[in-house]
């Protein structure tokens, strides 16, 4: 647990200055968790929260700091919006199969992009590296579906914007 508080802010200091006086709870969910593999940012009234599948407790420092680093991008992307607004985007996002999925590919699409615009291409690529060594290829596909870059379109990616 005081692994991902050191990580997170050694991030928004060295790369999310606007985050700085941002408060940011992180709280670990134990246990199945179907819907997220990794993690899943909630904005609050007066903080944001960060959740965390426990089984990324697994994961080395690397791998953490890039699936940390997208949640950021999360927050930074939210900050923008106000609570009511969140929450009339965050509805379609959980209803994802009764809108057809479309909002939640174009967030996670941008918010992998930006994560790698920020400096964290090798950090993403191998947290997905690592969930391809740890689910099968019908989940990974699932989850590709939803917008997240596989690791080779994130290091395409970086490598075009000279990011890599
Ligand atoms: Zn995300």
């Amino acid at each position: 647990m005081n692994n991902y508080k050191k990580i997170v802010s050694d991030l928004i200091n060295k790369s999310f200055p606007e985050l700085k006086k941002e408060k940011i709870k992180i709280i670990e969910l134990k246990g199945r968790i179907f819907w997220f593999l990794g993690g899943f940012t909630v904005r609050g009234i007066k903080k944001d929260f960060i959740l965390i599948n426990s089984k990324l407790q697994k994961l080395r420092i690397l791998e953490l700091k890039g699936v940390l680093a997208h949640e950021l991008c999360h927050v930074v992307d939210l900050r923008g919006k106000n609570f009511i607004h969140y929450w009339i985007l965050i509805i379609p996002y959980l209803l994802n199969k009764v809108f057809g999925g479309s909002l939640i590919r174009k967030i996670e699409n941008k918010t992998d992009k930006e994560t790698i615009k920020r400096g964290y291409a090798k950090e993403l690529y191998s947290f997905g590296k690592s969930m391809e060594k740890r689910y099968s290829k019908k989940v990974l596909s699932k989850s590709y579906s939803k917008g997240y870059l596989s690791p080779k379109e994130i290091k395409s990616y970086a490598q075009k914007i000279g990011k890599w």
